[in-house]
């Protein structure tokens, strides 16, 4: 049978059909098949190796024994939107409306999947920093929306203010920031967060914000750019579960955003999942109660781990970039020999017993070539894994 249509030019379009028409490979099914195949570390894939907070973990145990197993609301659980409220006031002081203004969704996935299918229409464009997450790029070719890209280069790969304005035109429909950044660890300063909010308004665009590393910054301040003046009306926040509480397979994400906003992309979510994770909601809303101590003390961990990989790094004889979030850290792999970081990946397990990505894989075809010598290696691993991964890459140095 030929199972032919729109999607099909839509899903290569977006490069997740091959020209033959198969599921084309990502990057990071191939590196992660290569772990598995050579035993190797994998510092490819952005999952925690130990479980989250004992109380979140039991506060799920708990739901699944008391009967909390069927559709939650459309809008998600009232305790969590509650939660998720709360949280807004208690770090960073905006005033939400937990029934209007919060929706539950699964993850933060399908809360950009939901965003970006309201938004944009065939044609309008939505701007994207560059590196990208994947999904991105993926989800704005389904919504047959065009895709502009501001680089993040080095030295620090902040984006350069002129760039920014030139890419955001009257044809922006979108500005969608990932703050702090995967894969670069870039913390966004708030001068280019302001220059975003007066270019959304000056072009009439919504700001999407991916939001999911909030907690997981290193001695320097997270603003969330619906904080800043004029903002908060035109901003759709995004965030999850997953990296806050090393819960990534809950996948219980959710939006924060005016009730217009909020309403748009209900309409689309209803027909995705419609809803997800009923025990798992309330559990998350534990979390998020979880007193100050448990968030600093996991960016505390997470970035004695970030030293630690990127030390190792560095006496490899890579150039590294340490992240200010996150839970990767960008390595040059030039200095070693390696123009191309695509290769290095392929024969870093025979090399290192390690693995790690290409910075290419987060890349449009059209600039992957400015970023061709870049890994990214992931840090939220377990220390002693961290520790055997630092000394198999000195070897590369040798
Ligand atoms: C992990 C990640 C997501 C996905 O979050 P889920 O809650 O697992 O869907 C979205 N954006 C970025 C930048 C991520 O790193």
């Amino acid at each position: 049978m030929t199972i032919s249509g729109s999607w099909q030019r839509t899903a290569r379009g977006a490069g997740l059909l091959s020209p033959d028409g198969r599921i084309a490979s990502t990057i990071f099914a191939e590196m992660s098949a290569l772990a598995q195949a050579t035993g190797a570390i994998n510092l490819g894939q952005g999952f925690p190796d130990e479980d989250g907070p004992a109380e979140v973990l039991e506060a799920a145990r708990r739901a699944i024994a008391d009967g909390i197993n069927q559709y939650p609301p459309g809008l998600g659980m009232p305790v969590l939107r509650q939660a998720v409220a709360t949280h807004q006031q208690r770090f960073y002081g905006l005033t939400v409306d937990a029934d209007r203004e919060v929706l539950i969704t699964a993850g933060a996935t399908e809360a950009l999947a939901a965003t970006i299918l309201a938004l944009v229409d065939e044609g309008d464009e939505v701007v994207t920093l560059e590196p990208f997450y994947d999904a991105y790029g993926g989800l704005i070719a389904l919504a047959r929306g065009v895709h502009r890209t501001v680089p993040l280069r080095l030295p620090g790969f902040l984006p350069d203010h002129d760039e920014l304005r030139a890419a955001v035109t009257d044809r922006t429909k979108v500005i969608l920031i990932n703050n702090p950044h995967n894969p670069t660890g870039t913390v966004l300063p708030r001068e280019t967060l302001e220059l975003i909010v007066e270019l959304a308004h000056e072009h009439d665009a919504v700001i999407v914000t991916d939001e999911v590393y909030e907690h997981l910054v290193f001695g320097v301040q997270h603003i969330p750019v619906a904080t800043l003046p004029g903002a908060r009306e035109r901003t759709v926040t995004i965030s999850s579960a997953g990296k806050t509480f090393s819960t990534t397979g809950w996948k219980i994400g959710w939006i924060v955003s005016t009730p217009e906003l909020v309403t748009a992309v209900l309409a689309v979510k209803q027909f995705l999942t419609y809803v997800n994770g009923a025990p798992f909601q309330p559990a998350v809303a534990v979390g998020l109660g979880l007193p100050e101590s448990y968030f600093r003390e996991t960016a505390g961990t997470l970035q004695a781990k970030r030293d630690l990989l990127s030390q190792g790094l560095e006496k490899a004889g890579f150039d590294v970039t340490v992240p200010n979030g996150t839970y990767f850290v960008v390595a040059d792999a030039a200095p070693l020999g390696y123009r191309d970081a695509a290769t290095l990946c392929r024969e870093l397990p025979a090399l290192a017993g390690v693995v790690a990505v290409p910075i290419s894989a987060f890349c449009s075809d059209e600039h992957a070539g400015e970023y061709a010598s870049l890994v990214r290696f992931a840090f939220c691993k377990k220390v002693d894994v961290l520790e055997r991964a630092a000394a198999q890459l000195a070897r590369l140095g040798r």
